[in-house]
């Protein structure tokens, strides 16, 4: 996944563009700025990318998913239906507005179980956001259908998945709104970065207000600017998106290279009976980033995992006791251990997920293992791997 590890000589020179004129920031400086726009180019280039009408770019993936949220005027006490494996941020961004992140259990997609989502629709529900990890994705046919059906918006965190499609379309264009990380080990990097993507005018208009102390955007005195709602500071420098321009030029070089490697370790595992594959929804392509498959039990999974490590094979993952990735080991979330005073409506309403039941993600994650997909592996490498990997698993079972 990781686009750092391909960090070269074009992206030195966007950068470079940037340093030449001084201008770090994305807006004002005209004069100044040697005609370099590198925010605006970012932008302009991941519209293209992604079929998407508007595109804005934020700090990070994280304030992508906030002020993607904030546009569609999420608030205090509205219930955002999200997945238990999936990354802390997904709940950071909805408790940063006062809203209450309301999980559910995943399937065999490893995303959003369209059933259980209907099940925890309220009157109180305004979004649901399915994670597209491990670049696949939810079944989005459905939770479209269950969205229009209940009036809520589908809101895809593509964070994990960019290049990867759904019925020919870019995955984080398909619902109301998509967000992006370029966070640095994403499969692409601004270093720190994120994008929100929108084919709804007003949500876009509201994005670029939100994200930048609620600037009206209008004329070129910044100062003299109007403020029609509150904001925060949530942009992205130029340092950054300069960075951005040159890796989304090279995505599809990126996503091929991840494509012929996941193919190279699939292949190897094929042919042993007990390792079955993540299911892919119909119509779905997933971006290759990572290999994820499922062992017939939780202990031959931890067997296999252990045996992998032991093999010198890094980079695979067992995300049922990670700490960041799946809702088991998110006590400080469960605990609502904060700073200072949470609002009202969270203490009130979030769920007592100590107590829940998510047998069903349980299931999949204890028998799950999850490989990433370096791009600096060239093709012989990945053979080796691959036979290494389907050795280890094969001595495990
Ligand atoms: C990385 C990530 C984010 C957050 O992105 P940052 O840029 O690190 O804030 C959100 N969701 C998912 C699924 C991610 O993997």
């Amino acid at each position: 996944m990781p686009g750092f590890e391909l960090f070269g000589d074009k992206e030195r020179k966007e950068v470079q563009d940037v340093m030449d004129s001084g201008v770090l920031m994305r807006y004002g400086f005209d004069g100044m700025r040697n005609g370099h726009w590198k925010t605006k180019e970012l932008e302009k280039g991941l519209s293209e990318r992604v079929q998407s009408k508007y595109v804005h770019a934020v700090s990070s993936g994280t304030a992508a998913l906030t002020v993607a949220l904030a546009s569609a005027g999420v608030g205090a006490g509205d219930e955002v239906i999200m997945p238990t494996f999936t990354f802390v941020a997904s709940f950071e961004s909805i408790l940063a507005l006062g809203a209450v992140p309301i999980l559910v259990d995943i399937d065999d997609t490893l995303t959003l179980k369209p059933e259980a989502v209907e099940k925890a629709i309220t009157p109180k529900t305004k979004v649901v956001m399915p994670v597209h990890m491990c670049g696949s994705m939810a079944n989005l046919d459905a939770l479209k259908a269950i969205c229009n059906k209940h009036g809520l918006l589908l809101l895809e965190d593509a964070c994990q998945a960019i290049g990867g499609t759904y019925n020919g379309k870019p995955l984080g264009s398909i619902g109301d709104l998509g967000c992006f990380s370029f966070d640095y080990v994403k499969t692409i990097t601004c270093g720190e970065g994120g994008a929100m993507i929108t084919n709804n005018q007003d949500y876009y208009e509201n994005a670029h207000k939100y994200s930048d102390h609620g600037h009206d955007h209008m004329g070129n005195n910044r100062g003299a600017e109007e403020h029609p709602f509150l904001g925060y500071n949530f942009r992205i420098s130029e340092m950054n998106a300069a960075v951005g321009v040159a890796q989304l030029a090279r995505l599809d070089e990126f996503l091929v290279i991840q494509k012929r490697n996941y193919t190279i370790l699939r292949e190897a595992l094929s042919n042993i009976p007990e390792v079955i594959f993540r299911t892919v929804p119909d119509g779905g392509e997933e971006n290759y980033s990572f290999l994820n498959f499922f062992m017939p039990t939780e202990e031959l999974a931890q067997v296999a995992h252990q045996e992998l490590i032991e093999s010198g094979v890094d980079g695979c993952f067992y995300w049922y006791d990670n700490n960041w990735h799946y809702y088991k080991k998110w006590e400080h979330l469960t605990n609502l251990k904060s700073l200072g005073k949470l609002p009202k409506d969270v203490q009130e309403a979030l769920p007592d997920y100590s107590k829940a039941d998510f047998s069903e993600s349980d299931k999949w994650m204890s028998r799950n293992i999850s490989c990433l997909i370096k791009l600096g592996w060239s093709e012989e490498e990945t053979v080796a791997r691959a036979k290494t990997m389907a050795e280890a698993i094969k001595a495990s079972i």
